[in-house]
This record gives C-alpha cells, sequence and structure tokens, in this order.
C-alpha cells in the first residue's frame, strides 16, 4: 500500500487543512456563548450557500437524515407522492415514500439518463402529486439533472418540490429562491468540505404550511426551527463539525460562489478530456452538466472491481465504483469540493497505468497533459 492517500471519491471528499484544524479544538459547551457564536455564523452562511432566504436547519446526520425528514414532515400516509428516479439516489427516495406509507408515482428512467421537466410536467397531469422529490446531482450516475425546469414543472402542477442537493449544493448553481425550491437537502461531506455527519435543509413557508401527519420526532422541523430561532439546539450538535462547517464555508464563501462553480466545471471538463484521451468512453454525459462526478465504462477485458483494488493498494487512490446496475461496468471519479486541477491528473494517471497493466488498449502518456490543457484553456 502506498503510504500516501488520494481521496477521489464522490463523497467524503478531501477536507482542506483549516478545517481539520478546527475540528480538532478542544471541546466547547453547545449552549454557552463560545458555541452560539460559531452556530449563528454558520447557520447565515448556509442560507448564503443555498441562496435562500428561508429557514435552514441543521442536523446531525448523514445525507439521507433530511431526505427522511422531508417525508415525515411534508407527508400523511396514504399520500400520494411523486419520485423521479434514474439512479440510487432517486430510488432512495422512493424507498423512504414507501417506508412513510406514502403511494408512490414513479418516473424511472434508465440509470444514466437525464430526467426531462416536460416528463414530469405530462406526469402530473395525468397523476396529481402532493410532493414532488427530485434528485439534482445523481452521484451514482454523473448525472446533473435541470432542477429549475423540473421544480418549475411540479409548482406548475401544485405540488410540493424537495431537490437532494446532496452532492451538488456548493458545486453547481441551485437557486434556491429564485427557482422556487420548496425544500433542499445537503450534506457535508461534498462540496462543503468537512467531514460526513452534518445535514441541512431549507423550507419554504409553502413547505411549511404544507406539513403533514405522520410520525416524527428528532426530524420534526419545527423543533428545530424553534430552537435555531434563538441560536440554541434542539439537541447536542456535533459541535466539532459545525466548527468545521463554519470554517468551510467562510471559505468558500470568500472566494465566491461563482468561482466554486466555475472551478468544477473546468475541472469536470479536464476530466473527461484526459479520460477520452486515454481511449476510455465516457458513461455520464460529455458536456459541462457533468460537473460534480465523471463516471468511465470499464474496459475489456479488465474486471472493475479488481482495478479499483489495484489502482488502490499499489498508488493509494481511491475511486468510486458503479453501483446497482452499473456495478463493475463503470467506475467513479469524484472532483467535488476541495479538489484541484493536481488531482484530477494524479487520478488520470493512476487510472492509465492501472489500466494498461491490466490489459486495456491503452494510449499512455497523453491524458495528463490534455487534461492540463483543458483546465488552463477553459474559458469562464
Ligand atoms: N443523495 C445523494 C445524491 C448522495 O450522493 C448521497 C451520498 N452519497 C446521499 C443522498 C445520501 O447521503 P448519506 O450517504 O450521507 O446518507
Amino acid at each position: 500500500m502506498s503510504e500516501k492517500r488520494y481521496l477521489f471519491t464522490p463523497g467524503p471528499t478531501p477536507v482542506p487543512p483549516e478545517v481539520l484544524a478546527a475540528i480538532a479544538q478542544p471541546m466547547v459547551h453547545h449552549r454557552g456563548p463560545d458555541f452560539r457564536i460559531v452556530y449563528e455564523r454558520c447557520l447565515a452562511r448556509l442560507k448564503q450557500v443555498f441562496r435562500t432566504e428561508n429557514e435552514v436547519l441543521l442536523y446531525a446526520a448523514s445525507g439521507t437524515g433530511p431526505m427522511e425528514s422531508a417525508v415525515a414532515n411534508l407527508c400523511s400516509p396514504g399520500d400520494r407522492i411523486c419520485v423521479v428516479a434514474a439512479g440510487s439516489f432517486g430510488n432512495r427516495w422512493a424507498a423512504i415514500g414507501e417506508a412513510y406509507g406514502c403511494e408512490v408515482d414513479r418516473l424511472d428512467y434508465e440509470w444514466g439518463e437525464t430526467p426531462f421537466a416536460e416528463d414530469l410536467a405530462s406526469r402530473l397531469a395525468e397523476r396529481e402529486a402532493s410532493v414532488v422529490l427530485l434528485t439534482h446531482s445523481e452521484t451514482s450516475t454523473g448525472v446533473v439533472a435541470d432542477v429549475q425546469r423540473l421544480v418549475a414543472a411540479a409548482k406548475g402542477a401544485g405540488a410540493i418540490s424537495v431537490v437532494d442537493a446532496v452532492s451538488s449544493l456548493g458545486a453547481v448553481p441551485l437557486e434556491t429562491d429564485e427557482w422556487g425550491v420548496d425544500v433542499v437537502v445537503s450534506g457535508s461531506q461534498k462540496a462543503l468540505m468537512t467531514p460526513p455527519g452534518l445535514a441541512v435543509v431549507s423550507v419554504s413557508q409553502a413547505a411549511w404550511d404544507a406539513r403533514g401527519t405522520s410520525p416524527r420526532f428528532y426530524f420534526d422541523w419545527e423543533l428545530t426551527r424553534k430552537a435555531q430561532e434563538i441560536f440554541d439546539a434542539a439537541f447536542t450538535p456535533a459541535v466539532s463539525l459545525v466548527l468545521g462547517l463554519d470554517v468551510a464555508l467562510g471559505m468558500l464563501l470568500d472566494r465566491g460562489l461563482e468561482a466554486a462553480f466555475e472551478r468544477h466545471v473546468r475541472l469536470g471538463r479536464a476530466c473527461r478530456e484526459g479520460i477520452k484521451a486515454m481511449g476510455l468512453e465516457l458513461f455520464s454525459p460529455d458536456d459541462d452538466t457533468s460537473a460534480v462526478v465523471t463516471s468511465v465504462r470499464v474496459p475489456d477485458p479488465v474486471d472493475g472491481t479488481q482495478f479499483l483494488l489495484d489502482v488502490r493498494d499499489r498508488m493509494g487512490i481511491t475511486l468510486a465504483p458503479g453501483q446497482g446496475p452499473l456495478k463493475g461496468k463503470v467506475f467513479r471519479i469524484g472532483h467535488i469540493g476541495y479538489f484541484d486541477v493536481f488531482d484530477i491528473t494524479t487520478a488520470l494517471a493512476g487510472i492509465e497505468l492501472t489500466m494498461a497493466e491490466a490489459g486495456a488498449d491503452i494510449e499512455c502518456g497523453v491524458a495528463v497533459t490534455r487534461a492540463l490543457e483543458t483546465y488552463e484553456r477553459a474559458p469562464a
């Protein structure tokens, strides 16, 4: 095993040293002024990253926590809800809806397809739904959906829109208020450059007014909203992670969200051009929407599972496997958050060498240069 490790998965993602240092500070009490000042600032920064005036609720949870909170707060058993599913996380929405006793109407796509607002509009015209559950960046395939248009379709049909932005918030544009997204959920471990363990959800007035009767307690939005109003917390927060998130959000906002969005586009371009230059085939779309995750088809005669083990054991590089029906057929490179072009070139160099040794027909020695040129040349 190589001593130095490189984490190129679409979550968790690398964490900046400044954030790690904040997390390593001595513990403070969560109801004292030491924490309150950070909590208040962190909540204000979250609103800026969400681009919303709505309340953003902060939980100790993984990203699935606020997904569940959306269903628990918005739905009543028996409600008909619509899930747009084109991969693993769309399926998760459906599973949560079913667990809460909803009648789940699935608008299904093949894994890797891009959902269309027109399809959603005609489905909702055929069968009404009180809530529409959407995935912005489907991390399992690399597809980033046009949620602005999907949300407009949901709104047009009078439904509450909920967007899973776990792998997109802070990486690609998401205008919560301008696009009228009722509920946005996300997590700390992707473009927010913080370890896993914090989860966030923004809630519009329409969503507050549409709350249902499903049983809930920890994830009852009202408990956390009331506590946050006075910069208290309903439950013991993940204090150290909040200290880290506050620093990470400060870094993101100081440099500007637009700069982060542009960097992700350029990283995606560099990664795709490098992959194609060495002769591999993309699975995720070959355009600038693929700014979060690049999925690559595993070529013959390579064993996809063995390839990931080899690249990790020999070079210390962790890439992500395909999930569900894509297991063994694709691998994924995350370029989210604290990431630069040399992370891309490191990933490409490792992939190239390992693929060539595994017998793939690879053109060696061109991918890194192509990626660097693409990154440099990319217009704003
Ligand atoms: N949605 C998306 C799009 C994700 O990428 C993830 C995490 N991979 C989740 C939801 C679930 O988050 P968690 O695993 O933190 O519960």
